[in-house]
């Protein structure tokens, strides 16, 4: 059995960014790197590139980005180095053949001649009779005559891997131990004719040669683990050297299917520009699938890494839940700072066009956003909560308008306007009064019907920060003139 207690815990995050990173990789990569910093080990960012038609340069730009933005760092890998690089794998590729020649000389993989119409017909045949569909072992024993005939024919082989007869049993941290009896892990493709590597080979050739202790990753991979068990035997580790696996549990939709774009997987990239923060995110996805012992739903990074252990991960399926996101969303916002709460609104104001960085823009913004902040759940709500405080011409949308053009609400309008041309203290306290003296008090209207007009009038929205307050910051001045534009 594995025993890794010497060793330093060396974990890794190991993406193919075959497009944006999305919940599922990054609860990976927050939970590899949680428990390498609880253990005081590594964290290794390993970029899986091989299919260089699929993963762009982009894309991996984009995945470096994303991570730094949650506050998820390695120490080695793109950007950092390491003793153990280069870190992407299609810088790599003299390594993997360098091992698939040595697991040909030694007899534990060969090359392997079938066609893939020969397969597929032999396959088709196994279904026919009910057999376990995979490599039937046709190329395990050539001549060198059968190879020199396939080589007349023009034909380049593929290097497959021999599967011994038994079984492997390994004991995964999570799911305890784990066999699979290799009638089911057929004779496995490891190097293509063209001489690229397969994911089996280089993602084990990798994790054994960059000295990792502990492969963290989604249970979809538990059942590559008897082949990448089989590499390691092939290069020579030890047993008690291998890599301890640990498969994290699925994700699943609220709807109980595995996660989707449908349900919810989608890009991280999504989250950020819809306004979730990163401390939310990864304290929402530290808790999918493993608990701190508590119900607690409030953890900071430095907490998660204090109580991050392997035990504490469920094997059962956890399932995403926007709504819990979006309400740990707004409690982190709750918790910042004036400033902190101000450079994060700032980009969504700039890019929504409500702001351009002017300094008394940020005046004014430091007045507002500490009406907001208990009232929106991402940040992306800024923007609307806002602009009226930045226009001068308020857009009213059809519903607005027609909330303004029934009499009781040009009534209200015009009372307010009439009280509120006398008052000379232009606070909200001051403003709230006089409002409830002449709408509340003396037109006996109910809260709702009195103030509803005034808050479109004055914001163009019936969604605003609250009223008085709102009042007090747009000014007299201000007010006054869309109250009248109103009536009109
Ligand atoms: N590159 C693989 C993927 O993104 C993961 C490799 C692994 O964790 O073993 O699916």
């Amino acid at each position: 059995m594995a025993n890794s207690s010497t060793r330093e815990v060396r974990t890794r995050f190991a993406p193919s960014p075959t497009g944006d990173l999305h919940v599922g990789n990054i609860r990976t990569a927050l939970f590899a790197w949680a428990y390498a910093r609880h253990c005081s080990g590594k964290l290794i960012f390993r970029v899986e590139d091989t299919d260089r038609e699929r993963v762009t340069d982009e894309y991996i730009a984009r995945a470096i980005e994303t991570l730094k933005w949650l506050g998820i760092d390695w120490d080695e890998g793109p950007e950092v180095g390491g003793e153990h690089g280069p870190y992407l794998q299609s810088q790599r590729l003299d390594v993997y053949k360098h091992w698939a020649d040595i697991f040909i000389k030694n007899g534990d993989a060969y090359h392997c001649y079938c066609s893939t119409e020969e397969l597929e017909k032999r396959r088709d045949k196994q279904r026919e009779l009910n057999q376990a569909p995979g490599y039937d072992g046709k190329c395990r024993e050539l001549t060198s005559g059968e190879i020199e005939a396939f080589i007349g024919q023009g034909r380049a082989p593929v290097v497959r891997m021999r599967m011994p007869d038994g079984e492997t049993t390994f004991n995964d941290l999570i799911r305890g131990e784990v066999s699979f009896e290799h009638k089911y892990v057929p004779d496995f493709v490891l190097m293509r004719a063209d001489g690229s590597p397969l994911y089996t080979l280089a993602v084990a050739v990798d994790d054994v040669l960059m000295k990792i202790t502990h492969v963290l990753r989604g249970e979809d991979l538990l059942s590559s683990t008897p082949r990448q068990i089989r590499v390691y035997q092939a290069m020579g580790v030890k047993t008690d050297e291998f890599p301890i696996f640990a498969h994290l549990p699925f994700v699943m939709g609220q709807d109980n299917a595995k996660l989707s774009k449908r349900n919810g997987e989608v890009s991280i990239a999504w989250y950020r520009e819809s306004g979730f923060l990163p401390e939310a995110i990864c304290n929402y996805l530290a808790l999918l699938g493993w608990s701190p012992g508590d119900d607690r739903e409030d953890i900071s990074m430095s907490e998660l890494v204090e109580l991050f252990v392997l035990e504490r991960v469920n094997s059962s399926p956890a399932r995403f839940d926007m709504k819990k996101l979006e309400a740990i969303n707004g409690e982190k916002i709750r918790k910042l700072t004036l400033d902190d709460f101000l450079s994060r609104a700032l980009p969504f104001l700039l890019k929504d066009g409500v702001v351009s960085g002017k300094d008394e823009e940020l005046t004014v913004l430091r007045q507002a956003l500490p009406i907001i902040q208990e009232r929106i759940a991402r940040m992306n709500e800024v923007s609307a909560m806002l602009k009226f405080l930045f226009t001068d011409e308020l857009f009213f949308d059809q519903e607005a308008s027609a909330a303004l053009s029934n009499e009781q609400a040009k009534a209200v309008i015009a009372k307010s306007l009439e009280v509120l041309q006398g008052v000379d203290d232009w606070s909200h306290g001051a403003i709230e009064a006089k409002l409830r003296e002449a709408l509340i008090d003396q037109m006996a209207l109910k809260p709702r019907l009195a103030f509803s007009p005034v808050r479109i009038a004055v914001t163009g929205s019936h969604i605003s920060p609250p009223l008085f307050e709102s009042m007090e910051l747009l000014g007299k001045q201000r007010c006054i003139s869309r109250l009248k534009a109103a009536v009109s």
